[in-house]
């Protein structure tokens, strides 16, 4: 058993940022409106995510760390009409088999909480004590029973910079919930979770970017296009100022970024590349679910459909005249 979890980590568990992804996502999956996560050492001593969500019965805490115990998926069919970001049930025991992990959890339901310890996979504690509403947990020393994974960490900065982009992202694909970032005891990021992308795109990356932004607003039969992108005069050297979602995923695609790159083109002879936070919706049918679910690389059964919408989306919002 926990072998098998130490082999799905080594699919689920790449880098620090991966286990800060998991638990945030299922963070979000519980309804929180406010996600507090703090690293030690760019995640790889310390990882902590504080959620005001629904938290979990002792009982479903127990099944929470047990392999393939999701509470999110009943049938094969689902994974089509998914609309939790989490259904394998593999994360908490993967992260549990290489890290010292401790969940606490509480429903509101409830009177007490319950704290789980794993080291190593091996269960150490489950008692009944006080906490807050909601889940929090704790992983500590990632990798310390698994050399040949702690060989492949970077540096503390650079872990810690995947992490604050994953947070970023995040945090733009759900302007209605607050989150918190806190590095090394320093307030990395924070946004409102009052809803409004502009004023999180503010609290971001500030407001030489959030008063430069061109509204999207696109939708065809079979595409909508909506969200900002930044003034052809506000370009970068990467493309890390890109946030992408597809009916509400984080994604990366290559045929996407082409038409972004293509409609700025079209407009501006400059290179570089535009901030852009869109959010595209399609029908579930025209993704194609064979998708490695860990990956953020997604594909359409018709590219040129949606090349075609955003290219127009963008182009449209680059020509408007200005109000
Ligand atoms: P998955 O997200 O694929 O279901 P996980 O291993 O990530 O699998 O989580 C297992 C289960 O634990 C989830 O299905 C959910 O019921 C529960 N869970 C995990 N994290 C939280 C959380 N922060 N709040 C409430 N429930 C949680
Ligand atoms: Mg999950």
């Amino acid at each position: 058993q926990n072998t098998a979890n130490q082999i799905a980590a080594g699919e689920v568990v790449e880098k620090p940022a991966s286990v800060v992804k998991e638990l945030v996502e299922n963070s979000l999956d519980a309804g929180a409106d406010n996600i507090e996560v703090t690293i030690f050492g760019g995640g790889t001593e310390y990882i902590r995510v504080v959620d005001n969500g629904s938290g979990m019965s002792e009982e479903n805490a127990k099944l929470a760390v047990l392999r393939h115990a999701t509470s999110k998926i009943r049938v094969a069919e689902d994974l089509l009409h998914l609309n939790t970001l989490g259904f394998r049930g593999e994360a908490l025991p993967s992260i549990a088999s290489v890290s010292n992990f401790q969940l606490l959890t509480r429903p509101v339901t409830e009177e007490f909480a319950t704290s789980i310890k794993i080291e190593g996979g091996d269960q150490a504690e489950c008692i009944a004590t006080g906490g807050h509403t909601g889940t929090t947990i704790i992983v500590e020393n990632l990798f310390f029973n698994v050399p040949a994974r702690r060989k492949f960490l970077r540096t503390v900065q650079t872990e810690s910079r995947y992490i604050s982009e994953l947070i970023t992202k995040l945090a733009l694909s759900r302007p209605d919930v607050r989150f918190k970032l806190v590095s090394n005891d320093k307030e990395v990021l924070s946004t409102p979770g009052n809803g409004d992308l502009v004023d999180t795109v503010k609290a971001l990356y500030g407001k030489n970017v959030s008063e430069e932004l061109l509204t999207v607003d696109f939708a065809d039969s079979e595409v909508k296009v909506r969200g900002f992108i930044g003034k052809p005069t506000l370009l970068k050297g990467t493309r890390q100022w890109q946030t992408l979602l597809v009916n509400g995923r984080i994604i990366t695609n290559r045929m996407i970024a082409k038409a972004i790159d293509h409609a700025y083109q079209s407009q501006i002879p400059k290179s570089g590349f535009p901030f852009a936070v869109l959010n595209i919706t399609v029908d579930t049918e025209s993704i194609d679910v064979n998708v490695h679910p860990q990956k953020s690389e997604i594909k359409f059964s018709d590219d040129s459909t949606v090349y075609k919408a955003m290219y127009k989306a963008l182009t449209d919002a680059l020509t408007r005249p200005m109000s």
